[in-house]
């Protein structure tokens, strides 16, 4: 049984939210401002699984709620619930460390799969940190849930998964295959980094830190570019599906924190390059 926290304020949205959470086999607690969410979330007494986490709460909002979880380095999967036809808010989402994303209204049907999605890639994510010695940083939120892992694991294994559309084919195979066959085959590695995007982390030297979904499937797109350069729009299309009418300079903020990850000087960067008025380009090996 997974453990998930609900935060939203409209009473009636998070009562539905707990009673279908519920009916699914989850254990289901709610809150309905912002500064309680993050007072549990960071409570080390309390372990959730997954967070649902609305954007428009009293208070802090959904995005604060993300980054300061992120900030104390607790990397709770956060599906967030954003308004519907602003594309700023899902890339705000995601800037500020959210997994995934849902926009209202949306059904309940999806929120479920989506919600499902998360707390399987949690559970290979525990599994991993296990039988691995340098997988450490698979973080403190997500110990002591291993009950819960077994069965989900064996599950989705028939379950390509649903994670967001956009790179479901390219993620299908990786999926279903097994947590060493993915390490294998799901990992890039240049300048002494290596990068598994199916354990979401980027390794170097002593030092490991933790993607969120979106960092890790932008950087794979990034680098399986080899070499050319990708245009903003491209990424916003290709990456995370937005079609519509973006802010394209989103791309930007993301741009610096992978920077920030893989330069050894981010305002001078080597790998990840700015083609002026163009896009971005992934370098492995700069001259
Ligand atoms: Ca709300």
């Amino acid at each position: 049984m997974s453990r998930v926290l609900v935060v939203e304020d409209e009473a009636h949205l998070a009562q539905g939210l707990r009673f279908n959470l519920q009916a699914e086999g989850h254990e289901v607690e709610v809150e309905g401002d912002g500064e309680s969410a993050l007072d549990r979330l960071l409570d080390a007494a309390e372990r959730f699984d997954a967070v649902v986490l609305d954007v428009m709460l009293p208070g802090k909002s959904g995005f604060e709620v993300a980054a300061l979880l992120r900030e104390k380095k607790n990397y709770v999967p956060i599906l967030m619930l954003t308004a519907r036809g602003r594309p700023e808010d899902v890339l705000q989402g995601f800037a500020s460390g959210a997994d995934d994303y849902l926009p209202k209204p949306f059904e309940l049907a999806i929120l479920i799969a989506r919600l499902e999605g998360l707390l399987r890639r949690s559970v290979w994510m525990r599994q991993s940190a296990g039988s691995g010695a340098n997988l450490a940083a698979s973080e403190s939120s997500q110990v002591g849930v291993q009950d819960a892992g077994a069965n989900r694991a064996t599950r989705s294994g028939q379950d390509p998964g649903q994670f967001p559309a956009p790179t479901s084919g390219r993620d299908a195979a990786g999926y279903s295959s097994s947590a060493e066959r993915r390490r294998a085959s799901d990992s890039f590695t240049f300048a002494g980094k290596a990068i598994d995007f199916a354990e979401l982390e980027l390794r170097s030297l002593g030092n490991t830190i933790h993607l969120t979904v979106m960092e890790a499937e932008l950087l794979r797109y990034l680098v399986r570019s080899g070499g050319r350069v990708v245009s903003r729009k491209a990424l916003l299309e290709d990456v995370w599906g937005l079609h519509e009418d973006t802010d394209t300079r989103a791309i930007d903020n993301f741009i610096v924190r992978l920077r920030r990850y893989i330069e050894e000087d981010p305002a001078r960067p080597k790998h990840l390059q700015t083609v002026r008025g163009v896009g971005y380009r992934f370098v492995a090996e700069p001259e």
